[in-house]
This record gives C-alpha cells, structure tokens and sequence, in this order.
C-alpha cells in the first residue's frame, strides 16, 4: 500500500540499530534515539585499546581533538563550517553559555526574548543568567495564540532596539511546531538582535542550513534524533565571525589558550575551543560518532521526506479514526511547519499513554497536561509500525484499557 520513500529508508537502516523486541513500537527517539549498532563495537574499541591499553597516551591520539572532529561532522549536518560546531556539557550549559557570553557583548541591549512554547529548562537558564548578570536585564516571554504555533507577530514587535538576543526552540517540544529559520533570524537580526536557536528537535529530524539562514548562535542535544545515546554531550554553533567577540564565562582550562601552559591568568583559546570547560566526557562523546555516520549515509533529504510522509499519516489517521475517540490534534497540519512529532490531546491521556506501555508494546511519551509524543524517526520506524500503533492506540480507548491505571504521575513522563 505504501510506497517510497518511507519504508525503503528503514528497510535500509533499521538494521543498524539494536532491536531487542520486534514487535515493541518505539516512538520515542525524540527522547532517546535507538542505541545504533556500531556503537557497541565502537565504544568496546575506544574502552578497550584506547582507554584499556594505550591509557594517557590516547589523549595526543585523538581524545584532545575529539570535540571538534565530531563538532565537524555535525557541522556538515547542521549546514555549518566545520570549525563552527563543537561537542560540549550539556544542552542547558551549552546555552547558559551563550546567553551570557551575547548579553556581555551587548551591555547596551538589556532585552532577552523567548516565546512560552520554549523547553523550560532553556527558560530557566535564561532566568539563572539574568540573575547572575545582577538584575540590569530582562526577560519578555512571549505567548503563543495557542499553545501549538509560535507567536510570529509578539515575536516581532518584541525584538527591538533593546534586545540582545532572541531564543527559542527551532522545533518545540510539545507541539512540534517548527519555526522558518531563515526568516525569523533575518527578521531580528534587522532589529539589531543576535539570535539563538535550540535545534535540540531538529537536528537529525529536519534539514538544518545554519550558514544558509546566516544563524548567530546554537545549541542541541545529541541524544535524541542523533541517537548519541542516554546524556550524550550536546553542541554549541557560533558563527565564525563571533568567535572571537564571545566570551566563555564558564572558563576553564580546556578553554584555555595553553592549557598545558598551567599558567594562572585566563586567555581563551582562539576559535570556538574557548567555549570549552572542563575535559571531554570521552565515552560518551564517543559514542555521538556512530550515530551521526548512519544519518550522513542515509542523507537528510531522504529522512525528512520519509518523515513528513509518516507524520502525514499520522494526521490523517488522527482524522479519520482518532478524532471521533476524542483525540485533539495539537500539532500543526501542515507539514512545512512541523518537525518529527505529532502531539496528540485527551482528557485521559496520561492512563492511554500508560496503557499503551504496559499492554500494547507501544512506547511513545506524555507532556502535561494531556499530550501523546508521537516521535517518528524514519531510520527505524515504518508506516506499516505506525499503522499498527493507531489500531493499538484505538483499541486502548475503545475497549477502556486505560480504566485500570491510576491518575497520579510517574516522575519521568
Ligand atoms: C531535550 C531538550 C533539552 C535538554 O537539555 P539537557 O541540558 O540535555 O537536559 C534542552 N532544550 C530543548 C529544546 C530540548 O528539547
């Protein structure tokens, strides 16, 4: 019934990655991409010879440049230079990072903007960082209409003459809605603002062309559609041109321009290495490698188009067979404007989404107040799973699966 691109795509590659129970429909690799089968063997090598036998020496042999060589292969991804990317911390570090570093640029810029659809630790980074810088700055939170869109006009009557920068999330977490990152960048840039996005829903689900939109700033995760494995170490991008304006204010000797030096005065290193802290987390920057290689292969064209043909479906099997159950649809229709998740409404969500992990073998995830994450990542799901997951989804409600569960919530939803 379907044809390509779709299910070739995981014909092709869903054998790279671990699948300990086929029947099992994982829809959660937004969350936590699939473990990839180069990864073990990988990481045994790295563990092993690397760590194992040739110990310290292994830092001259490739560790010390390790953040920059996979940096560069994202960037190749991300539609960046190679020495514009590099692998760092964490995701909510990386972006305490930059925001402080673009609002010390700009003292005479006392403004942030974000919108309410944003991930909330990318707004209490904001928060922490308007807190340290004592005061003199603010924060304008911008809402959406609905919950589902990104609010393009408070958006743009916010970022003025006073903003140093506008950030948000390039696809946002709970509705997938995707920003236009061209022009939304060009459009604060003309009020003077840099811009930073968080492509932490974006990178490895929808084609990124960081140069292309002539992006400032960025920061994302490596462990969801990356699939760089549970913690992974996030990115940071900074334009070439603003490297050597930025300041890391978390300065630490990886950082450092002659580390090796242990000299007691700060120089950063030229270049992005100054937006480094501490050592690398090796192993698990290891294993980002293995993941990236499998979406370089498979081409981003290609995910995407499979991607947008299966959230597709997914929207019009919401129509047709969810709707009248008393599923909402809070993502947008149109696929231009989405990522590789469809959110789905309903007064029971939680108990469905719970039924459909402990009965039904469906895995997908649950974001207050009643939201269903169906992620898709077309390197291992197909349409046929996601045809399987809708009548499990429909019988979970028809049947009231759900009445067994308990109201309350778990801790990791
Ligand atoms: C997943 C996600 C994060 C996670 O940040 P960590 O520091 O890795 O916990 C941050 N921002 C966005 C937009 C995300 O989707």
């Amino acid at each position: 019934m379907f044809s390509d691109p779709t299910d070739s795509l995981s014909d092709n590659f869903r054998d790279r990655f671990v699948i300990a129970d086929h029947d099992l429909i994982y829809l959660d690799g937004n969350s936590l991409g699939r473990l990839p089968q180069a990864t073990a063997a990988h990481l045994e090598k790295v563990i092993q010879q690397e760590w194992g036998a040739d110990l310290i020496r292994s830092w001259n042999k490739g560790w010390f440049d390790l953040p920059e060589r996979v940096g560069a292969k994202l960037a190749h991804l991300l539609g960046a230079q190679p020495d514009e990317i590099i692998i760092a911390d964490s995701t909510s570090v990386n972006l305490f990072k930059l925001v402080v570093a673009a609002l010390r640029a700009q003292p005479d810029r006392p403004k942030i903007v974000t919108d309410d659809l944003n991930f909330p630790s990318d707004v209490y980074i904001l928060q922490g960082a308007l807190a340290l810088l004592g005061g003199e700055q603010r924060l304008e939170i911008v809402p959406s209409p609905d919950g589902i869109y990104g609010p393009l006009d408070g958006l743009a009557t916010a970022v003025d003459a006073e903003t140093a920068l506008l950030t948000l999330s390039h696809t946002v977490f709970k509705s997938g809605y995707t920003y236009d990152l061209t022009a939304v960048t060009r459009s604060a840039q003309a009020a003077g603002a840099l811009v930073l996005w968080d492509l932490s829903h974006s990178a490895g689900a929808v084609p990124i062309d960081l140069n292309g939109a002539n992006v400032d700033l960025a920061v994302g995760c490596t462990y969801k559609y990356l699939n760089g494995g549970p913690g992974a170490p996030a990115f940071l991008y900074v334009r070439r041109d603003l490297q050597e304006r930025l300041r890391n204010p978390i300065s630490g000797w990886m950082g450092q321009h002659n580390p090796f030096a242990f000299g007691l005065d700060y120089a950063p290193a030229p270049g992005l290495r100054r937006f480094l802290t501490g050592t690398p987390p090796i192993l698990s920057l290891a294993a980002v490698e293995p993941g990236l290689d499998i979406i370089l292969e498979a081409g981003m064209a290609h995910i995407r188009a499979a991607s947008v043909q299966m959230t597709d479906y997914l929207v019009q099997a919401w129509q047709r067979e969810l709707a009248p159950l008393g599923f909402a649809l809070n993502s947008p229709r149109d696929a231009a404007e989405r990522g590789g998740h469809i959110s789905l409404g309903h007064p029971e969500g939680w108990r469905i989404n719970r039924a459909l992990i402990e009965q039904m073998n469906v895995l997908p995830d649950f974001r207050r107040p009643d939201n269903i994450r169906l992620g898709v990542n077309p390197l291992y799901n197909s349409l046929s799973e996601l045809e399987t997951a809708v009548a499990r989804l429909r019988k979970v409600v028809v049947d009231r699966l759900y009445a067994q569960y308990p109201l309350e919530m778990t801790a990791v939803t």
